[in-house]
């Protein structure tokens, strides 16, 4: 895995979520885990619902995020929204680690076999801990019973004496998804010293003096690549082209002036869009371009879905909630139904839209957003992405380098 604690971005970082009862020792095995204080309690004072995502460098594992969950067994009058947020760390977490403990030798873990069930829905590997081995006589005893009921080995620990804490790091490094961290923005389109020209217009949604972060994380990445790069606004395209020598390898667009770019490129270069790219690095591509199919079908009486990572005031031709739906309905007629969610708001119940698109979901990690493209599988329900959907309305979906 590739990067330090500076160079990689919190979505692109090992999600590691830790899950277990209340008072199993869960934040005291982080804090020992960690040799920081990482504890719910201590980072957000009032606020013991939500789970705290606190990026760190861990060796061996390299840039982490350490998610320390509520307990799931929580019967407070909060419990329902503890356990959804603990549900939704879940969905997030490249590596789950339960902890268990049974200070009173009670033997229930029908709570921790019902979330390890969960992750094992997910594919995520899953790491039990015994905690409190210093003290509990019976640590022994309860590895082998997790071990008849999952066929997992579990590891003994003690948060206080810090026995055992060496081999979770080395079970967690094995226990990493293959190829983590290897997958590229651009994968295999373009290596060192091709020529890439990115067009970003810098309109009403560019937020004032910077960049937004699907075009930052493409530019780092090509310069790490080697490639030669150019960024030009789009009505700078033209004369950017004239003062080339060569054509670009590959030009990389806003999905808003996709057509408008398709039409002044020169022929020998491949096109592509932030979107584009992005629907492939943190999604399911095939399923998008599969899903977009579904726009040709939209009628008047319709319901799509609009999901939407970031949680902004809608602007002025938003893309996701003006411009987008404005061209569905210009398709299907002014009675389809568009419902707009944000942030991590997304229906545990799809079955009532004929099509979910999803923006580029370049602030998630690529585990959370193949959940949500899971429970869309799961439930039959097409799903695509803004820069598909552009591409598939504009009708240069089959004209775009994948
Ligand atoms: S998370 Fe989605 S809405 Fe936010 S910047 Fe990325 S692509 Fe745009």
């Amino acid at each position: 895995m590739a990067g330090t604690l500076n160079d990689t971005p919190g979505s692109n970082r090992l999600h590691i979520g830790v899950f277990g009862k209340t008072n199993s020792g869960k934040s005291s095995f982080i804090n020992a885990f960690t040799h920081q204080e990482v504890s719910i309690v201590a980072d957000i004072a009032g606020t013991t619902t939500d789970p705290v995502y606190k990026p760190m460098e861990i060796s061996p594992l390299g840039p982490c995020v350490i998610i320390d969950t509520a307990g799931f067994d929580d019967t407070s009058e909060l419990g329902e929204r503890r356990v959804e947020k603990t549900k939704l760390a879940a969905e997030k977490a490249d590596i789950a680690v339960i902890v268990v403990s049974q200070p009173d030798n009670e033997w229930d873990i029908t709570e921790e076999l019902k979330w390890y069930q969960f992750l094992k829905e997910k594919n995520t590997p899953v790491l039990f801990l015994v905690g409190k081995s210093d003290i509990d006589p019976h640590t022994e005893e309860l590895i082998s019973y997790i071990k008849e009921k999952t066929g997992k080995k579990a590891l003994a620990i003690s948060a206080e004496t810090g026995a055992g804490i060496d081999a979770v790091r080395e079970e967690l490094a094995r226990l990493v998804p293959e190829n983590f961290g290897e997958r590229k923005i651009t994968g295999e389109l373009v290596t060192e010293e091709d020529l890439v020209l990115l067009v970003m217009p810098q309109d009403i949604q560019a937020p004032k003096g910077r960049l937004i972060l699907p075009q930052v994380q493409t530019l780092r990445e090509l310069l790490d690549k080697k490639c030669l790069v150019m960024s030009v606004t789009t009505d700078k395209l033209v004369p950017a082209l004239a003062a080339l020598k060569e054509p670009p390898k590959l030009i990389i667009t806003d999905s808003q002036v996709f057509g408008y770019v398709y039409e002044h490129k020169p022929k020998e270069s491949m096109l592509t869009s932030f979107s584009v790219l992005f629907a492939a690095y943190k999604g399911d591509l095939p399923y998008y371009v599969e899903g977009a199919k579904m726009l040709d079908s939209l009628t008047n009486e319709s319901h799509v879905l609009i999901a939407e990572c970031c949680s902004h005031a809608p602007l002025q031709e938003d893309i996701g909630r003006v411009k987008i739906p404005r061209m569905l309905k210009k398709r299907a007629g002014e009675g389809l139904t568009v419902d707009i969610v944000s942030g991590t708001d997304f229906p545990e119940d799809l079955s009532d839209y004929d099509l979910v698109i999803q923006c580029g979901a370049c602030m998630f990690n690529r585990k959370y957003v193949l959940s949500r493209i899971d429970r869309a599988k799961k439930q039959q329900v097409p799903m695509t992405n803004y820069g598909v959907t552009i591409a598939h309305l504009t009708g240069i979906l089959d004209k775009i380098s994948m």
